[in-house]
């Protein structure tokens, strides 16, 4: 799921404070085509997020230039997709070119090939890691390209430290950045029970770092909790739902787990940027799965209504809550991939 960020204005009711259309505006919507043996709802779901996303799709056009693969590029396939989402008369457009790019990036690896099924969460990582290599064409942890969607828009710099409480002892802070940040739903499901007064923010932290228990550095004999520090402010935050099974039946639990905002210094043990620290997420996309088959959904702030991707299909979608918004989710079993983004006011 993708959230978008929002900073309270003082007093200000969040569902108002967002001017219509400034960050999510109604961007032309439609379907992308799964031909029967294509299976690629996985892509068409990771593709319709990011391209509702305002902040991913202002960003990509403005870029000057890339390091272009030619055939098998990425960059090019993608950018050659939104381009037709903006211009095509068509009501559902070919994903073929993107399909074709992804199989040729990955086949060494034997991911993501003609007429397999795989995982909508890994591409859409995937496919911003690659953005990455095709502005800055380096493999690093630590990208400052100010070009660089993927790390600008979407990453989150953490570290992660132990601190006994019981010497006082604290290892080494181990930087690290997250493009995805992967929460295990039976672990949520069961901070939800234990934790009934939370925030989502809060379950998702509790569940995220239970169990991760760790030696005192100073070897004490406490076993500790790891705690994760964010350092910077992303504008899209993702949170990727980890099921243990195909067929969960924890996925009533998880819809209503799901809360429509979500702040960042809830989610992690300690925010530093000032910026990260006030904002406020709000969910803006998601990608669901259900019986081998991926969609997604939008929210378009300026209609203040939800769309549903399945392949060729558009429609809107009922909202479950008001203001802001939730889509009506019990029709969709099974795992869902949420995308926090943030906009700024
Ligand atoms: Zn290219
Ligand atoms: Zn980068
Ligand atoms: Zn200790």
């Amino acid at each position: 799921m993708a959230w978008v960020k929002f900073f309270r204005k003082p007093g200000g009711n969040l569902g108002k404070s967002y001017q219509p259309g400034s960050m999510l505006s109604l961007a032309p919507t439609k379907g992308l085509l799964n031909e029967p043996g294509q299976n690629s709802c996985f892509l068409n779901s990771a593709v319709q997020v990011l391209w509702q996303l305002d902040i991913f799709r202002r960003s990509l056009r403005q870029l000057p230039g890339h390091f272009c693969l030619g055939e098998s590029c990425i960059f090019c396939a993608l950018k050659g997709i939104f381009s037709q989402f903006q211009h095509s008369r068509e009501r559902a457009l070919p994903s073929d070119n993107l399909r074709h790019a992804l199989a040729e990036t990955f086949k060494d690896e034997q991911r993501f090939q003609l007429g397999f099924m795989d995982d909508a969460a890994e591409c859409f990582e995937n496919i911003l890691e690659r953005i990455h290599l095709h502005i800055v064409p380096e493999e690093t942890d630590a990208c400052t390209s100010k070009s660089c969607i993927t790390h600008q828009k979407f990453a989150m710099s953490l570290y992660e430290q132990s601190v006994c409480r019981s010497c006082g002892a604290s290892s080494d802070p181990l930087p690290f950045t997250e493009l995805v940040h992967y929460v295990s739903t039976t672990a949520l499901c069961q901070q939800m029970l234990q934790r009934r007064d939370e925030s989502f923010g809060e379950l998702l932290q509790a569940a995220s770092t239970i169990g991760d228990l760790r030696n005192c550095p100073s070897n004490c004999g406490q076993r500790i909790k790891i705690r994760r520090v964010l350092m910077n402010s992303p504008e899209i935050v993702t949170i990727g739902f980890v099921w243990d099974s195909d067929q969960s039946d924890l996925t009533e639990d998880v819809i209503r787990s799901l809360g429509p905002h979500l702040s960042l210094s809830a989610l992690f043990y300690r925010v530093t940027d000032e910026h990260a620290k006030k904002g406020e997420l709000l969910l803006v996309g998601m990608i669901c799965y259900s019986s081998r088959h991926y969609c997604a959904f939008a929210f378009h702030t300026k209609s203040s209504k939800w769309v549903f991707f399945d392949d060729a299909t558009v429609k809107e979608v009922r909202s479950q809550t008001p203001n802001p918004p939730l889509p009506s989710l019990m029709q969709i079993p099974n795992s869902v991939i949420t995308k926090y983004c943030s906009i700024e006011v």
